[in-house]
């Protein structure tokens, strides 16, 4: 068994030997984009090929992960939220010892930076002096902005006018950092919109800009090179549970917006078939279509920005609109690599809904005094309710992919009286 070296993982097992050279995970991902921008995909495969030979790249991306960002972050024993777990149980003979991934406590307050950085590096290797971002929440623009401020690179942001108004505080700090906020008014002005808006900018600016992709999504090889730069949080993983736990852990959890922190947590494991994985999706308010953004559960494989994969679309195949409570899982497509491993079964995928996750954004809180984001309270929600039906000798890991202050104003006018 290995422990931090998931190269080794993937040349002793086929299943995590994906994509192929086409970019494809199965039938899933490849390459659907207009001939403008095939030219800059195969430069950026040319060059992430050669830095994946490059020990200097990596050596320095471990060294920015260790002395700017806090890596490694910790593996925490919630023991507060694992007591809530028992206590579910009426005859108090089940509750496994919940763990979280701290996530939360990276630098810019959530595992975005760890692609952000290292797509900024790969920016000034092929010399390009911009880089461009489309972004929900706002924590995707926030972590590139941060990386393009760290290396002296122009940022241009685009986001929904939608979520602008929703995530004043983002802005905001994209803005101090350096970067330019672009409102896109198209459509459900949201993230979809922006990330249209992004590719369109890309098509006409490749010869010297850099499209920083936020998520394991978009046309080959972003899904794998995000996975990539996101797979420290499974090796870290991997390595804190054999020395905390002793060995494997029994259950790992993590929501699924794009699929960026659940791909970097469990790729690492994919081989080690023992243990569990379980993806959350957003539920939203019902499981009509419109009220969610579960695609994995409710969509049907089709493209979107690029790649194969499943999408939530009405009858026409038109994208349909999405919902969740948490802007950062508000997207209609999945990363191309989990619609694999949901085919292989090797996945999990459930959905917790926007009541769930506000009521687990209060068992964080109070149980342990850590306000989780909204889109990772989808992953406790769906850990304390596993653990509660598990032995007491066994572990779950919960990724808590970021913290919460950004949602504050949100969970405190959803909760109302009741806070
Ligand atoms: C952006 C974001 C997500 C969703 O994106 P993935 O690519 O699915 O990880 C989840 N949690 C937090 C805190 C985020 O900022």
């Amino acid at each position: 068994m290995t422990t931090t070296d998931s190269n080794a993982d993937v040349a002793l097992a086929p299943i995590s030997a994906v994509p192929d050279e086409r970019g494809r995970y199965g039938v899933c991902g490849g390459v659907y984009v207009p001939e403008t921008l095939i030219e800059a995909l195969r430069q950026l495969d040319e060059v992430y090929q050669k830095v994946c030979r490059d020990e200097q790249f990596w050596d320095r991306l471990t060294d920015m992960n260790r002395v700017y960002v806090g890596r490694p972050t910790p593996l925490y024993q919630a023991n507060g939220l694992s007591r809530r777990a028992r206590g579910m149980d009426k005859d108090k003979e089940k509750g496994a010892t919940i763990w979280l991934k701290r996530e939360d406590l990276a630098h810019t307050g959530a595992h975005k930076i760890n692609n952000t950085l290292g797509q900024a590096m790969l920016a000034k290797k092929m010399g390009k002096k911009r880089v461009i971002a489309e972004t929900g929440a706002g924590q995707h623009g926030v972590a590139t902005a941060t990386a393009a401020a760290y290396f002296g690179l122009k940022c241009d942001v685009y986001m929904g006018s939608e979520d602008i108004r929703r995530q004043s505080l983002n802005v905001t700090r994209m803005k101090m950092l350096g970067a330019k906020v672009i409102p896109v008014n198209e459509g459900s002005c949201t993230l979809k919109d922006a990330t249209n808006e992004a590719m369109r900018d890309w098509m006409g600016s490749v010869e010297h800009t850099h499209y920083i992709l936020g998520s394991v999504v978009g046309p080959h090889p972003f899904p794998m090179i995000v996975r990539d730069f996101q797979s420290v949080i499974g090796r870290e993983t991997k390595a804190q549970a054999l020395r905390m736990i002793g060995a494997m852990p029994d259950v790992i959890v993590a929501c699924v917006g794009g699929g960026s922190n659940a791909a970097g947590m469990f790729y690492p494991f994919v081989d080690e078939t023992q243990v569990k994985l379980v993806g959350v999706e957003a539920g939203g308010r019902s499981d009509m279509l419109g009220d969610h953004a579960a695609p994995l559960t409710f969509g049907k494989l089709g493209v979107l920005h690029g790649s194969m994969s499943y999408v939530l679309q009405d009858e026409a195949g038109q994208t349909s609109e999405v919902h969740s409570c948490s802007a950062g899982l508000d997207y209609p497509g999945v990363g191309p690599e989990h619609s694999y491993w949901k085919g292989l079964e090797r996945v999990e995928y459930t959905t917790i809904n926007d009541e769930q996750a506000l009521e687990a954004f209060l068992w964080a809180a109070r149980d342990e005094g850590i306000i989780p984001a909204l889109e990772s309270s989808h992953a406790v929600a769906q850990g304390v309710r596993m653990a509660a039906e598990m032995p007491k000798d066994q572990h779950l890991i919960v990724n808590l992919s970021g913290r919460g202050d950004k949602d504050v104003e949100e969970v405190a006018r959803l909760l109302g009286d009741s806070l």
